[in-house]
């Protein structure tokens, strides 16, 4: 499954950072995941809890901060959040944008101890 090939390589994240810090654990894991990323939230955490029991991060808490899509239009200069999966600027309505965030998956933060 998607989610937790995602989870795999999100603890090892985790426990590098832990192991380049010295830490005996990890306490609390920040990710943000875009609305479009095509990430369950509620999967990924189901899967975090099932394989973080092996690792350093066996009682770390997820923190989940969903990321809505963002855009810079090159009309208009400026940076906006789509409400609607609709790809035009919700400002100038200009078709001429790029998407700079809300389509990943991002290891924030890692809290250890
Ligand atoms: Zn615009």
């Amino acid at each position: 499954m998607h989610e937790y090939s995602i989870v795999q390589s999100l603890l090892d994240s985790c426990e590098d950072v832990a192991r380049k810090n010295d830490a005996k654990k990890v306490s609390v894991v920040h990710i943000k995941i875009g609305v479009n990323s095509g990430v369950e939230p509620q999967l990924l955490r189901t899967a975090f809890d099932t394989f973080k029991i092996d690792t350093m991060c066996k009682n770390a808490l997820l923190k989940i901060k969903l990321q809505k899509i963002k855009v810079f239009c090159s009309s208009c200069q400026k940076e906006s959040l789509l409400k609607k999966f609709e790809y035009i600027c919700p400002i100038c309505k200009s078709n001429k944008i790029k998407v700079t965030d809300g389509e990943e998956l991002y290891l924030m933060r890692v809290e250890i101890e």
